[in-house]
């Protein structure tokens, strides 16, 4: 059993952190002391102890979420002094060091140094303080990946927490040998967000011949003639008929490679520009929410455009899934969210969802950005910042989504080999660790062959 002792600046939220790391993450048994008279964090067993610097939570102790406690994006590369233990150089960010003539970590026999603010760089990512403070949003109203600090620091693609607590257990197994950590598996956590089912509904006539007339270049010979015989089934209300409804082929291909694929539907709808055309009482939903479940999928929630700030349309769009699948024969013990468009607030959001009977998210990612919003690629509970402690609320990081890495208006990788390899790169950094690579890609992104051979690749890779 260690003991972690944590001064009194931002006790609660370092004590959120280090639940997380040691806790739930490592699966290490300990017991907090809380002191006010400390001035660095502790963690100590058979006479040997661990101590680390506060200094990002002095600064929040001074300035809660105030300009004055950010950070600037600037890092030093330092070495970790671990040498064959932890031979690369860390990024570190200014705010958490104060010396750095000195190697990341000193050992020594009684009290080994790690000589910077680990956790409170953990927390900073995990809990997104600095979304909580920047007041920055794109056209959209999402706080933009250019105002992060990773972004900032051209590290958006490295999981920094990962990295953090991978020297953290390097040093504790040179001190406690005998120490062992959970043990974990990378896993692919593949999702679709179901924001069209229906072509044919959404584009007019002259605009559907002129898809199928390109269905000839760029798409399945299949595809093709699905859009150009479809129309007249799918507006005469067969929906399953369109070309977009390909929940089957994702299915399909999550099966063929032992995953099990996650849909979140949309059940409502709050802006009639950027919402859903699709009814989840439509007979073709329905067999497509049974099928969904019968074949051992899951189902969630894609809360429509206006409801990050709005708990009464989460909780009735939640409300509306829930007694369709209920309908249906459909339980879940649990139920999951991305919202749309990936708008969110830090404060407001998590605490919406949670009270609509959600219990994870996996909005956490940017747009624009592929890689890693929150510094990690696994599970954890976000920070409830009104009450100042773990919310009940779990994030799954969104590590790719598909138009991030494909779209000229986000990255513009297009669908060859870039595209594959960028992905390739993140999903590495995710296997490292044996974190989640949690994959977005719509069900209307394998319509065109390109796009559904990268989207097979990208699972494959
Ligand atoms: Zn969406």
């Amino acid at each position: 059993m260690f003991q972690v002792t944590i001064p009194f600046a931002c006790a609660a939220e370092c004590r959120y952190t280090i639940d997380i790391v040691l806790c739930e993450w490592l699966g290490i048994e300990l017991a907090f002391i809380e002191d006010a008279k400390a001035e660095v964090i502790s963690i100590a067993a058979e006479g040997r102890s661990i101590v680390l610097p506060g200094t990002f939570f002095l600064s929040a102790e001074a300035n809660w979420l105030q300009y004055e406690s950010l950070f600037s994006g600037s890092v030093y590369e330092l070495a970790t002094g671990l040498h064959e233990y932890f031979p690369e150089r860390l990024p570190v960010f200014k705010e958490l060091i104060e010396d750095i003539q000195l190697p990341l970590v000193t050992i020594d026999d009684d009290e080994t140094k790690i000589n910077f603010d680990l956790f409170g760089g953990i927390f900073y990512l995990l809990s997104r303080y600095e979304e909580m403070v920047v007041a920055d949003r794109d056209s959209l109203g999402r706080f933009p990946a250019r105002s992060s600090a990773q972004f900032k620091a051209g590290l958006m693609q490295r999981p920094l927490v990962n990295e953090y607590v991978e020297l953290l257990w390097k040093v504790i197994k040179i001190i406690w040998p005998q120490c062992e950590r959970n043990r974990r598996e990378f896993q692919m956590v593949i999702s679709h967000d179901i924001d069209h089912l229906a072509f044919h509904r959404q584009y007019s006539f002259l605009r559907g011949m002129k898809r199928a007339a390109r269905a000839c270049i760029d798409m399945d010979p299949s595809m093709a003639c699905r859009f150009v015989f479809a129309r007249q089934a799918v507006l005469g209300g067969r929906l399953a008929a369109d070309p977009f409804f390909t929940l089957n082929e994702l299915m399909d291909e999550s099966e063929s490679r032992g995953l099990a694929s996650t849909f979140y539907f949309m059940a409502g709808g709050t802006d009639s520009i950027h919402d859903e055309d699709y009814d989840l009482l439509e007979p073709s939903v329905r067999q497509a929410l049974k099928s969904i479940h019968d074949r051992g999928h899951y189902i969630g929630l894609h809360p429509s455009y206006s409801t990050f700030d709005n708990p009464d349309t989460i909780r009735s769009e939640m409300n509306h899934l829930r007694s369709v699948a209920e309908n249906l024969g459909i339980q879940q013990k649990e139920w999951g969210s991305r919202q749309h468009y990936l708008r969110w607030e830090t404060d407001t959001t998590p605490m919406h969802l949670k009270a609509a009977g959600i219990s994870h998210d996996s909005t956490l990612g940017f747009a624009e950005q592929p890689g890693f919003r929150c510094g990690t690629c696994y599970e954890y509970p976000l920070y409830d910042f009104s009450m100042r402690m773990a919310h009940k609320l779990r994030e799954r990081p969104l590590v790719v989504m598909d138009c991030s890495v494909m779209d000229s208006r986000y990255l513009g990788y297009g669908t060859g080999r870039r595209a594959l390899d960028f992905i390739g790169q993140i999903k590495d950094q995710c296997r490292r660790y044996q974190g989640n690579f949690t994959l977005l890609w719509h069900n209307t992104r394998i319509v065109r062959s390109p796009e559904k051979r990268l989207y097979l690749n990208a699972l494959d890779i």
